[in-house]
């Protein structure tokens, strides 16, 4: 006779937003799994729903309320956290039914709603199995890139965002635990770490950069020391959302140089949202205003290391813009030659300071902006490809398509970059997380294509 063992119970889960959004999302997937319950991929399946929402801006609200809603008609039983649930009257306005609401990394909160909704089943035998000693945790990253996420808040208050009033003031993680969360990544075959945070370079100020031991050694909690020990794990690391700061310029030696297995000690790449080029708009906007002096930064850093890939993001029509301060804008871009750029026409967000500042500018000729700061950026960034065609890239791969292999090179960041499409992936007999060398030899304005040449 055999009876089979009684179902887990099993929780739906929409993760939007951000990045870190994503870790958070992680961190309540791995808890739900540690205690027995199953992840299902349909609202049909699931015998409840949790939402991580985002708030950041009026556009993100929207999705955040329509996915609540969505899993309330397909499903009934919706709990409510991220970002968004910070402005819980909102949720109960246009939701009243969800069961409950909590915000950003309260992992305690979800978890207690879900055990409320939906007991975890008791199993005398995996109750008594560890959580997985990998201490990876659950995932929503393929399996060789991982984001790592160092401090949460921001000390910042630019006049155009929330963040803090949801986030909080800057906390950072003692430089140890985020050092030992990575070589345990790494050891479970991560090849890509994703260092995120608010505001990356200001990593460790709340902590007076306190020190701590990690393999015998010493280091504190400060961006570069941080740099210095995950570049012993022999993998690449990407930095990104760094604040330009002048003590960004300490890192910038780092990418010039290789570790020991030939990898270099950081990736020569730097996601550092400038925002704006008008020095009088940076005052407006509560962001360091002295353009000259990015300009002389940007040359020096790529004489530091001349691979260096610069990435930015950018706000057109700010309230007051006026039309010769866009055209300042222009220029830098000109000037900057940045290798990735992305930019938003500005849009008032609920609470932020900027809504009252004078001289909205119209929609319409916010939207006309962009259009022109996009087509004069993407004009820059394939000159900027095409440039590449001839040279040899270290690639990483993601994924296997026929006889394609989709790979990103040291300047494309996952999600948000371009592609190194490899034509003979399949008959180099190349593998999802291998690095190989890719010869390049076309580009368009986002992606390069081109053949392996040589394999790990
Ligand atoms: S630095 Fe970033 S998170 Fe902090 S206030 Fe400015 S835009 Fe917001």
């Amino acid at each position: 006779m055999s009876a089979s063992a009684p179902a887990n119970p099993k929780v739906g889960f929409v993760s939007l937003g951000c990045p870190k959004a994503l870790v958070d999302s992680e961190r309540i997937l791995t808890q739900l799994r540690v205690e027995g319950y199953d992840i299902v991929q349909s609202y049909d399946d699931a015998d409840v729903v949790v939402v991580n929402t985002c708030g950041f801006i009026d556009s993100a609200v929207t999705e955040s309320l329509d996915a609540i809603g969505e899993a309330i008609a397909e499903n009934g039983k919706v709990i409510v956290t991220g970002c968004l649930g910070k402005r819980s009257e909102l949720i109960r306005e246009a939701h009243p039914d969800v069961l409950s609401i909590s915000g950003p990394q309260d992992y305690g909160s979800v978890m207690s709603a879900v055990h409320s909704a939906l007991p975890p089943r008791h199993d005398p035998f995996l109750d008594l199995v560890p959580r997985r000693d990998d201490g990876i945790g659950v995932k929503l990253t393929p399996k060789h890139y991982a984001y790592l996420k160092i401090s949460e808040g921001c000390n910042h208050r630019c006049s155009f965002c929330i963040i803090p009033s949801m986030r909080g003031d800057l906390v950072s993680r003692p430089v140890d635990d985020v050092l030992r969360e990575a070589e345990k990544l790494a050891m479970g075959g991560v090849k890509e770490l994703l260092v995120i945070s608010q505001d990356t370079s200001a990593y460790g100020v709340d902590v007076k950069y306190a020190e701590r031991q990690w393999r015998g050694k010493s280091y504190q909690t400060r961006m570069k020391a941080l740099c210095e020990g995950l570049s012993e794990l022999g993998i690449w690391t990407r930095l990104h959302y760094v604040y330009p700061y002048p003590h960004v310029d300490e890192i910038i030696a780092l990418m010039a140089e290789n570790g020991a297995n030939g990898m270099p000690k950081l990736l020569p790449y730097l996601d550092i949202p400038f925002q704006h080029a008008s020095p009088r708009v940076l005052k407006l906007m509560k962001r360091p205003g002295a353009v000259d002096k990015t300009l002389e930064r940007v040359q020096r850093w790529r004489s530091i290391a001349p691979d260096i890939a610069i990435r930015s993001t950018f706000i057109v029509g700010f309230p007051g813009e006026t039309d010769a301060e866009f055209e300042e804008l222009l220029d830098f871009l000109d000037e900057a030659q940045l290798d990735r750029v992305g930019a938003f026409a500005y849009s008032p967000v609920d609470g932020a300071k900027a809504n009252d500042l004078p001289d909205p500018v119209p929609e319409e000729l916010k939207q006309e902006r962009l259009a022109r700061f996009m087509e004069r950026q993407a004009e820059i960034s394939a000159a900027k490809l095409e440039a590449k065609v001839g040279s040899v890239q270290r690639c990483l791969v993601d994924a296997i398509d026929g006889e394609l292999a989709i790979a990103r090179s040291m300047a494309d960041a996952p999600e948000i970059d371009g592609l190194v499409q490899i034509q003979n992936g399949e008959s180099a007999g190349l593998r999802v997380g291998q690095f190989v060398d890719v010869e390049i030899m076309g580009s368009d304005e986002h992606d390069l294509f081109g053949e392996a040449v040589e394999n790990d």
